[in-house]
């Protein structure tokens, strides 16, 4: 079975399965559920798992599912699909327009869900059919876009015994039936940090009794980002901006307390995990030279998303062979974040821009609420996710190799 043609069982799969594929999205698309919040939708899937013959595990919070196909010895690769949606007004004029005042797959996250559906039915005719080499994880992750969805997935043991896991994400800059994908990273981490300052308070007559806070602040301000951009690989492209700032209330009156919040972005890995201690010592010499009191708030946010280059070249090799040649195509890393990061800090893995566009069509960016796709990226999808899936456990053979293969 090793090797087998995919392409000729998927255009029957899909030959009766993509209309009821596109009639499931579309129903999700009418009733977007916010994060953490993802209940009829996780009963949707759930339900169609179970008709599938599958055993799906609810998350203890009732949003999100993990489902194992195949079993045995073999390796186990896991398929991850977010399955949230945003806080914005569609403003679409369809008829599977969203029903919910307020909220909006805008984000293309009813597409990765209803994706990851149709490959885990084609997958259990596999599995039933005896053609499955190991175990398919199937993660239908809630709650990407707060973030917190996939370390909630984590703290369940979504990843454990996982060898690799397999992502993709709506690209309405790549045609539908195309797959765009990079080695090394592809997406940016993104966190908060708040800073608060305190002092003495005083007289603006007599600055140098006590510690003028607000002048102190500003020096943070401006001082932390360039000392950053001195400190920091130029390459790393870590940037702290600054969002809101708060201090005082009189204008002849130093006020004892202020705060200034911000983000840091960031492009590689391992200056995000040196940024939290660097900003905290920076922002202490700082603020002991004006005599103020500083603390730190550092609020990680997402790691970013960086692809395997051997996972890369198994989901390159079979979305060729799923979309035929041509069909992959490069990209670049995004500044955007991604909580796919997390997997990826712990296994290796790929996530791949999946191109929802209409050859020659409008492009609507993800997050808007004109949002839409071309869904012909459905059956696309669920080629290249059934297929990467399937060649990868044949690739990664049974479960010996890994280990000698690890050794
Ligand atoms: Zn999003
Ligand atoms: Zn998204």
């Amino acid at each position: 079975m090793r090797g087998r043609e995919l392409r000729g069982e998927l255009d029957a799969f899909l030959a009766e399965t993509e209309q009821d594929l596109v009639a499931f999205r579309r129903d999700l698309h009418m009733h977007p559920e916010l994060a953490f919040a993802e209940y009829r939708t996780t009963q949707r899937i759930a339900e169609r798992l179970t008709a599938a013959g599958l055993k799906p595990s609810v998350l203890p919070k009732g949003s999100g599912l993990i489902c194992d196909v195949g079993s045995g010895d073999g390796p186990t690769i896991a398929l991850r699909a977010d399955i949230d949606a945003l806080p914005l007004q569609d403003e679409k004029d369809v008829p599977y327009r969203s029903t919910v005042a307020g909220a909006c797959h805008a984000c293309g996250h009813d597409v990765h869900t209803t994706v990851l559906l149709g490959t885990s039915l084609f997958l259990a005719q596999q599995a039933a059919a005896g053609l499955l080499p190991g175990r398919v994880r199937l993660i239908f992750q809630p709650a990407e876009e707060l973030p917190g969805g996939a370390l909630e997935v984590m703290a369940h043991g979504g990843i454990s015994g996982v060898d690799r896991i397999f992502g993709l994400h709506c690209d309405p800059r790549v045609d539908a039936g195309q797959l765009g994908i990079r080695t090394g990273p592809i997406t940016s981490a993104c966190d908060k940090i708040a800073v608060r300052v305190s002092g003495p308070g005083g007289h603006t007559a007599r600055p140098h009794l006590t510690a003028d806070l607000v002048f102190a602040l500003a020096k943070i301000l401006t001082e932390l980002p360039a000392a950053l951009s001195r400190r920091v690989d130029p390459r790393s492209s870590l940037s702290l901006v600054w969002g809101k700032v708060v201090a005082g209330s009189a204008a002849n009156a130093i006020p004892d307390d202020g705060v200034a919040e911000g983000t840091v972005r960031c492009l590689d890995e391992d200056a995000w995990h040196a940024a939290p201690d660097l900003i905290k010592s920076l922002l202490e010499s700082v603020a002991g030279a004006y005599g103020v009191e500083a603390t730190l708030d550092y609020t990680r946010g997402v790691p970013p998303v960086v692809n395997d280059e051997l996972s890369v070249e198994m989901m390159s090799a079979a979305a060729e062979q799923a979309l035929g040649s041509g069909a992959v195509v490069p990209t670049q890393q995004s500044l955007g974040g991604e909580d796919f990061g997390w997997y990826l800090e712990s296994i290796p893995g790929a996530f791949a821009r999946l191109g929802t566009r209409s050859p020659g069509g409008v492009t609507y960016d993800i997050h808007q609420g004109t949002f839409d796709v071309d869904e012909k990226a459905i059956a696309a999808g669920v080629r290249v996710m059934a297929t990467t899936a399937l060649t990868s456990l044949w690739e990664v053979g049974p479960i010996d190799s890994i280990t000698n293969a690890m050794a």
